[in-house]
């Protein structure tokens, strides 16, 4: 077998639905190529018919690899394990809902070879419900502001890296991660263009609002220590906002004397302190957990078996 000069990264988490609708346009993409080329799919510990499907596939596929997880490590590790594996030239991620047209794939080709390290994709016309498009719309651009980086669509995992990003991210040790930023992190010469977008082929988003918050915390407290600091800088005006409330109190009781009523007015004003406090703790709280899981050098995530590789 030749050495794949391009490495599709597939993550699937309970997608039995949609893996032969995918591998049925998937395919003919990558032969029309004429290039060697490999198709690795991460189990990330489906409890569905998604492993036993993909298993089945490797004896007709040749091109096909399969890491198996042995639990649900989540998205971004699924790719990361595939990162470690692939050995193509260039590397592309691909959701397996059939959200990204595998037809786009030969664009982001091209884009690479043009040259540019990292090819980021935004997408057209976005299939996804009205709240999904405008957390996102927050989430790019806070991050944006945040991290100093500049990506139009931090949620589109259509993405194609050169190896040599790819090794960079290999390096990385880090447990908790958000591809797409990591890969902008180390891109020399990076590039954005527009790509389709279709509805989830089969099944539900594996995303709850939990996870999403979880995952935008990753993003956030992963790449900048801005919300820290915007947090002391909160913590300052606000001892400065209350030395002026004080002396306003101060001025007012000498004019109209001693009072208790608005005791409620101070209430609020009390509440919302607090939430301020009780956020910066948690804030503080997401740091330190997040330090408490890297000092522990645990493994990221745990494969039980792979299939295809030489
Ligand atoms: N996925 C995964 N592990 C998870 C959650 C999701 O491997 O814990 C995969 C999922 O199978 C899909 C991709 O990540 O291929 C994107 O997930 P999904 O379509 O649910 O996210 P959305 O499009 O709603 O953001
Ligand atoms: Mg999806």
């Amino acid at each position: 077998m030749d050495k794949p000069y391009v490495s599709i990264v597939v993550p699937a988490y309970n997608e039995e639905g949609n893996l032969n609708p995918l591998m049925e346009r998937l395919l003919p993409v990558m032969r029309g190529l004429g290039k060697p080329f490999e198709i690795i799919f991460t189990d990330d510990g489906s409890r569905d018919r998604t492993l036993s499907i993909l298993k089945g596939m490797l004896p007709s596929v040749p091109e096909l690899r399969l890491i198996e997880f042995n639990g649900n490590f989540g998205q971004h590790m699924a790719i990361l394990a595939a990162f470690e594996k692939s050995s193509g030239e260039i590397v592309i991620t691909l959701d397996a809902d059939l959200q990204n047209p595998p037809e786009e794939i030969p664009r982001l080709i091209a884009e690479i070879e043009k040259g540019h390290d990292v090819v980021g994709t935004i997408r057209l016309k976005r299939q996804d419900t009205f709240f999904r498009k405008a957390a996102s719309r927050v989430v790019n651009i806070t991050t944006n502001k945040m991290t100093g980086m500049k990506m139009s669509d931090y949620g589109c995992m259509l993405r194609a890296y050169h190896r040599d990003v790819v090794d960079n991210i290999n390096h990385c040790q880090e447990t908790t991660t958000f591809i797409p930023a990591l890969a902008q992190t180390f891109a020399a010469n990076p590039t954005e263009i527009e790509v389709g977008h279709a509805e989830r082929g089969e099944g539900e988003s594996k995303y709850s609002l939990y996870r999403l918050i979880r995952l935008n915390f990753d993003l956030m407290t992963g790449f900048s220590v801005v919300p820290l600091q915007l947090f002391a800088l909160m913590g300052i005006l606000t001892s400065v906002a209350s030395v002026g409330f004080a002396v306003f109190l101060m001025i007012r009781r000498f004019i109209i004397g001693a009072e208790v009523e608005g005791v409620f007015t101070l209430f609020a004003i009390l509440f919302f302190f607090i939430g301020i406090v009780i956020f910066g703790i948690g804030l503080v709280g997401e740091y330190v957990g997040r330090i408490y899981q890297e000092v522990r050098k645990r493994p990221r995530y745990v494969v039980r078996r792979v299939h295809g590789f030489q």
